[in-house]
């Protein structure tokens, strides 16, 4: 709410878009009748509220599964562009270095995932371990 009052001229999607994924702030929006382009300034206060209460209270009732092709669940991690790829070193922190499934990467089922954990797994600890070499030795 501070945030949308401290930009009230500025487009809500854009004003949110950093509290939440941004495919289900647009989900939320739509679902209170609020265009993503609305300001704070144009937006009824009732329509607010109800968002508000749906960003808090939003209540998800499973009730059943979809087919496997629909199975994919997890995404997001550390960012590939932040990753000397050669090494698997982190850019932004000398010394530290990603592997698996703390990267932002998806692979298809069927074993990539698995694949892509062990060679940056090999890659990353042999050049953790080079790198410790260097600089301890
Ligand atoms: C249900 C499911 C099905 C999948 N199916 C496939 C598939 O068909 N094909 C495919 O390629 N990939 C599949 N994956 C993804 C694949 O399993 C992962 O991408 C891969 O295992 C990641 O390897 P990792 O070594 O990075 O992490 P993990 O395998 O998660 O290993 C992390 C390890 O760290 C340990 N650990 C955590 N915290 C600590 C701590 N504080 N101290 C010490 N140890 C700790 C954990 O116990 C775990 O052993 C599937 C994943 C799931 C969940």
């Amino acid at each position: 709410h501070r945030d949308l009052k401290e930009e009230p001229k500025k487009a809500i999607k854009n004003v949110l878009k950093s509290w939440m994924q941004e495919r289900y702030l647009l989900f939320l929006l739509e679902r209170n009748g609020i265009d993503p382009q609305d300001t704070f300034s144009g937006l009824a206060k009732d329509k607010l509220r109800a968002f508000v209460h749906d960003c808090k209270h939003f209540i998800v009732h499973a009730n059943g599964t979809l087919s496997l092709d629909k199975a994919f669940v997890t995404g997001g991690g550390v960012s590939v562009k932040e990753i000397e790829p050669k090494k698997m070193a982190s850019k932004k922190m000398p010394g530290l270095y990603f592997c698996g499934e703390i990267l932002d990467i998806h692979g298809y089922t069927g074993g990539y995932n698995i694949t892509s954990a062990l060679v940056t797994g090999r890659l990353a600890g042999m050049n953790a371990a080079l790198e410790a070499k260097e600089r301890f030795s």
